[in-house]
């Protein structure tokens, strides 16, 4: 294996990397340092995070550049202001035993003065994001007529968060003679297309496996009324008790919209937009980057940039119209080889750009349906036990209190105390749930053919599954035997842990709700009750059209003035949060 000095690097250089405790080049320093110490030659490196490209091109970069200019001789364009202040820090360990250099870093969300005060002063390299640095452009506190070397590193994820243009006026204003080493972890068009405009026969060289697309994010939809996505989404919200999690809307008023709504049921929830200071913005970031902040909701153009480990899930409102902000959208989870769920909530309307994006991902986006209530209710409850379960339990305070408590509960069996304290936590939360409605609705038939099969019959709950011993054809046994059908009118029958779903023909509702009355299975008393579309509940279109928060069509107020139930309670487990 090769050492850092058989690369042609200076020995004050391989002292610094030795201080930093690298032995070997990675193999992309070792086959990339040889090239750009040439210094001439146009790069393109394929390479994801993690993989040692900043000291790939940030070793040869200090080779090259002369610390007795002034001049401003580099430029580093990185996506994130995490990673340009990454990149400056490793390059100032890189040089920290060679030459003295004056690094920079630009970016937003900090004050510009002080960063033009730095550039004035003599930057010889600038590590930036290239909004900021379109800024300092733009004010005339740049120039990058000295330019020599350009670095685009993360090309891909900077097209992604829509800074071609950006980059199209930044590269404009350096040098023809410049030479550019290109970093990045795909290659779509729009990197190509870079290339083709920007460099000269770039060597390129692929490090590790080509990232096709982030393979670690499983793309989902479900498929609802546009004015039933608020409910949607609290749904899925509260299905998902350890969410951290990003919303996506197209624009401010609904960002702060859903916000607002969410703050009021009780989620720990904030918004970023362009209408907040930067003040304003920093603060929600610093929440958010640090947890105390559960759920953000923010529009595409203020997300730009965000670079949040471990977000679990991002939620899109609405389709977006432009691929590229779906993408955008999707990347900010499953970061560093993590993985992560984007969910778009889509209205029948949006299914074909629904369809655009599938072409794009070249993959199908899988189909979930919204969870019912009784679904959210078994998910939070047994969250709930997890917490009981993992407890931390400070014996030595306890130990004088327990006493009175085991006095009071001492006539109740283990089970009974169990059923208390879980209804005693949780009861608020059944009373909200108790009739909630399916949301989930039929795809549109166009010539694709649509959804239907997801919703046929009419859906039932009952309350026996897994863990009464059932299995699938004993279910349609118990079924055919107390409501009294013929096997062909029961449909899909959708076995869980404690309770179960069932479909049947339409129009034999009746039967079933009947035949179950009063019955006893193992003791327990069978409850059965319609979930899904075609039952006694009001029909969706029934119900008033007049919305209360807004008329506006992209508006998620809708059905929260409707649905009483599921609107006004959610107090109840407000403090059960994070
Ligand atoms: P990067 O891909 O540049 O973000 O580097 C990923 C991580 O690997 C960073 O923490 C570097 O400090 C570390 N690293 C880079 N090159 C080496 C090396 N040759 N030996 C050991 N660690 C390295």
């Amino acid at each position: 294996m090769k050492k850092f000095e058989s690369l042609g690097l200076s020995p004050g250089l391989v002292e610094s990397v030795e201080l930093l405790g690298f032995e070997t080049p990675t193999p992309i320093q070792e086959k990339a340092i040889p090239i750009l110490l040439k210094g001439s030659q146009d790069f393109v490196g394929l390479a994801q995070t993690g993989t040692g490209k900043t000291a790939a091109f940030g070793l040869p970069l200090l080779e090259l550049a002369d610390d007795t200019s002034r001049d401003t001789q580099a430029l580093i364009l990185a996506p994130t202001r995490e990673l340009t202040l990454q990149i400056t820090s490793d390059l100032e360990n890189f040089s920290e035993k060679f030459k003295r250099f004056n690094i920079t870093a630009v970016y937003g969300g900090a004050s510009i003065g002080e960063q033009i005060r730095k550039v004035k002063r003599g930057a010889q390299i600038i590590v930036a994001t290239p909004g900021r640095l379109i800024d300092l452009i733009d004010r005339k506190a740049i120039s990058l007529a000295t330019i020599k070397y350009v670095i685009l590193d993360e090309a891909d994820e900077m097209l992604n968060m829509g800074f071609k243009e950006d980059l199209d006026k930044i590269l404009s204003f350096t040098p023809e003679t410049k030479t550019t080493w290109l970093f990045s972890a795909t290659m779509p068009r729009e990197v190509r297309a870079i290339m083709k405009n920007y460099m000269t026969d770039p060597y390129e060289l692929t490090v590790g496996e080509q990232n096709k697309g982030n393979v670690n994010i499983e793309h989902r939809y479900v498929l609802v009324q546009e004015r039933e996505k608020y409910m949607a989404l609290k749904r899925i919200l509260d299905f998902t008790p350890e969410i951290f999690g990003l919303i996506f809307c197209r624009t401010r008023i609904d960002t702060q919209r859903v916000a607002e709504m969410l703050m009021k049921d009780g989620y720990n929830a904030d918004s970023l937009h362009g209408d907040l200071t930067q003040q304003q913005r920093d603060r929600v970031m610093m929440k958010f980057r640090n947890r105390s902040l559960q759920i953000l909701v923010a529009t595409d153009v203020a997300a730009r940039g965000i670079d949040v480990e471990d977000i679990t899930h991002v939620i899109h409102m609405n389709m977006p119209d432009e691929m590229e902000f779906y993408t955008h959208r999707s990347g900010r989870t499953a970061r560093a080889g993590k993985k992560g769920i984007s969910i778009a909530l889509v209205s029948r309307g949006e299914q074909s750009r629904l369809k655009q994006i599938e072409k794009s991902l070249k993959s199908p986006v899988k189909r979930m349906l919204v969870p019912t209530g009784q679904e959210v209710c078994q998910k939070q409850l047994l969250a709930l036990m997890h917490k009981v379960r993992e407890v931390k339990i400070n014996e030595e305070e306890m130990e004088a209190l327990l006493p009175a408590v085991y006095e009071e509960l001492n006539h109740l069996t283990k089970q009974e105390i169990i059923k208390r304290f879980a209804s005693l936590e949780f009861n608020r939360f059944l009373d909200y749930y108790r009739n909630a409605v399916d949301l989930n609705v039929e795809g549109s038939k166009g010539k694709d053919g649509g959804d239907s099969r997801y919703v046929t019959g009419t859906r039932f709950f009952i309350n026996l599954g897994k863990m009464d011993g059932l299995d699938k054809s004993q279910m349609l046994e118990v079924i055919d035997e107390f409501a009294g059908l013929e096997k062909k009118d029961i449909g899909k029958i959708d076995l869980k842990g404690a309770y179960s779903f069932f479909e049947v023909e339409k129009g034999l509702e009746d039967k079933v709700v009947k035949g179950f009355q009063g019955i006893e299975y193992q003791g327990r008393p069978v409850r059965v009750e319609i979930t899904g579309p075609g039952g006694d509940k009001p029909d969706r279109d029934d119900r008033p059209k007049k919305r209360s928060y807004s008329s506006a069509p992209h508006s998620y107020g809708g059905g929260y003035s409707k649905r009483k139930k599921e609107g006004h309670k959610s107090e109840g487990y407000k403090k059960k949060r994070w």
